[in-house]
């Protein structure tokens, strides 16, 4: 019985700790826009993923789980949603990204700018 327990724990830890991959796709026929996103990073390491406006494309910063990323996130209160996000450094511009915590929180098109979004599942990944 404790075995159990002890494995029921692991694996919730591990699917915490999991990340998810889906597709992006604009509704909007004529836009077309698509996109793949990891959000969660996995067992090793963390991951921070968001829209880099400059490079037009999904961008993320992994660091280990015990470590820190490269260049500490700045934060700031979004009063839109009423949380704390973070802003990262993208790795190829150096321009700054905003953290999308949840798949929820991507539903604007960064190419027509309609709340036109959809996003399916893909994958789990460690
Ligand atoms: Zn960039
Ligand atoms: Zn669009």
């Amino acid at each position: 019985m404790r075995l159990a327990c002890f494995l029921l724990l692991v694996a919730l830890w591990g699917s915490a700790h999991a990340g998810t991959g889906y597709d992006l796709r604009c509704e909007d026929a004529k836009c077309g826009f698509t996109a793949s996103i990891g959000i969660g990073g996995g067992r090793m390491f963390e991951e921070a993923t968001g829209y880099c406006p400059k490079c037009a494309k999904v961008v993320s910063v992994t660091w280990k789980r015990d470590g820190k990323p490269r260049s500490a996130p700045a934060r700031f209160w979004d009063a839109l949603t009423g949380r704390l996000r973070e802003i990262f450094r993208c790795q190829s511009c150096q321009g700054p990204f905003v953290k999308i915590e949840q798949i929820e929180d991507f539903k604007h098109c960064p190419k027509c700018g309609k709340a036109s979004l959809k996003a399916r599942r893909t994958v789990l990944y460690d």
